[in-house]
């Protein structure tokens, strides 16, 4: 794939909505790494064949890259005057930078104080108007569909069917990397878009004949804002990992179709068993994702330990976006490193403790 890269929108073109009048927005974004995850499988699921799809290794380092390259390419053939979101985080980021590509006046909305400092440095680097809100998530894009009916602005989350069908790649990605199609695909869940765009992206290449069986799709959501597994709205959602901090997931239906469909299911897992996760794949595997993305791993392990995962069957797992974005979660539950006088014996006596 390397030499000729140019994006998913290149790369996958016969399965998308474009046509050679549509501009391509491109960061190169996809083509990203599906390591081997040995050491990790054996603390979390031994006797699977475990892969991780590094997705924080994306332009702006999240999966939204995907959808955003899509969206934000079909905006500009639409003649959109600008592009809107509602975002915990990432959306944001990757508005930003693909509005600043097409050289589109960007709005975001972000819940006041709840956003990680690298997203919102990414947003306000790029040139889009950040506006926080005193609300949550859900809220925010509320206030966003309605501007976005009023005026001529698009909106680019994951109600944009453009997202998903950008999205949808990922999975497409995994098989071609593989060489098949796994048994399993674990993912986080906030708003739901995600789930929903890879069992898109599995279905249409099964249909064309690129895989010959399908994963089951297992969606996993924190403790504290999952809607989806309690089967009912959460109004004030509250979890560490605030990229999956939603109480009324868009793509709901969605999400839950893609589960029953191919046979999966939806789980949730604590604060604690997501910051457990989070460290381990850091210090296991050189990976380092932030909060909301170690659900999934969080979840292989609750699965396993329950018995729904098969020894011997192959367990896709996303990360969903880089670990820097959330340096504050990272530093707040790691020891500070020590700080010694400037002598060979104090260094010495440092290392040894
Ligand atoms: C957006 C996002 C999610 C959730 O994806 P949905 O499509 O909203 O379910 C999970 N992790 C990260 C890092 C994200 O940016």
């Amino acid at each position: 794939m390397m030499a000729s890269w140019n994006g998913v929108i290149g790369y996958y073109r016969k399965f998308l909505p474009v046509t050679e009048r549509t501009p391509v927005v491109t960061l190169q974004e996809g083509n990203t790494p599906l390591i081997h995850a040995k050491r990790l499988a054996a603390h979390i699921c031994p006797g699977c064949e475990l892969y991780i799809k590094v997705e924080g290794s994306n332009p702006t380092g999240s999966f939204k890259d995907r959808g955003m390259t899509l969206a934000v390419s079909k905006s500009l053939e639409n003649g959109a005057k600008a592009i809107m979101c509602a975002s915990t985080g990432n959306t944001s980021a990757s508005a930003a930078a693909y509005g600043a590509k097409a050289g589109l006046p960007v709005y975001v909305l972000v819940p006041a104080g709840n956003i990680a400092l690298g997203k919102l440095a990414q947003a306000i680097m790029h040139g889009a108007i950040v506006v926080q809100v005193e609300g949550n998530f859900d809220q925010a894009l509320n206030i966003v569909k309605e501007l976005c009916q009023e005026y001529d602005y698009e909106l680019v989350n994951s109600i944009n069917p453009f997202r998903l069908e950008g999205q949808k790649t990922a999975a497409m990605e995994v098989c071609d990397q593989l060489g098949f199609a796994p048994t399993y695909h674990v993912l986080p869940v906030g708003n739901a878009g995600n789930i929903t765009a890879y069992w898109k992206g599995y279905q249409e290449y099964f249909s064309a004949g690129q895989i010959s069986t399908l994963p089951k799709m297992m969606g996993i959501q924190a403790e504290g804002a999952a809607p989806l597994v309690k089967g009912m709205v959460i109004e004030h959602p509250q979890t560490i990992a605030s990229a999956i901090r939603i109480g009324n997931p868009a793509s709901w239906h969605g999400a839950l179709e893609a589960v029953r469909a191919s046979d999966g299911v939806i789980e949730m897992v604590t604060d604690e068993e997501i910051l457990d996760a989070y460290r381990l794949v850091a210090r296991e595997e050189g990976i380092f994702c932030e909060p909301a993305s170690a659900a999934s791993l969080a979840g292989v392990r609750k699965l396993y330990s329950a018995g729904c995962l098969t020894t011997g069957g192959t367990v896709v797992c996303t990360l969903t976006g880089h670990g820097l974005k959330d340096p504050d979660t990272a530093i707040g539950i790691c020891a500070p490193p020590l700080r010694v006088n400037a002598t060979r014996d104090d260094v010495m006596a440092a290392l040894e403790r």
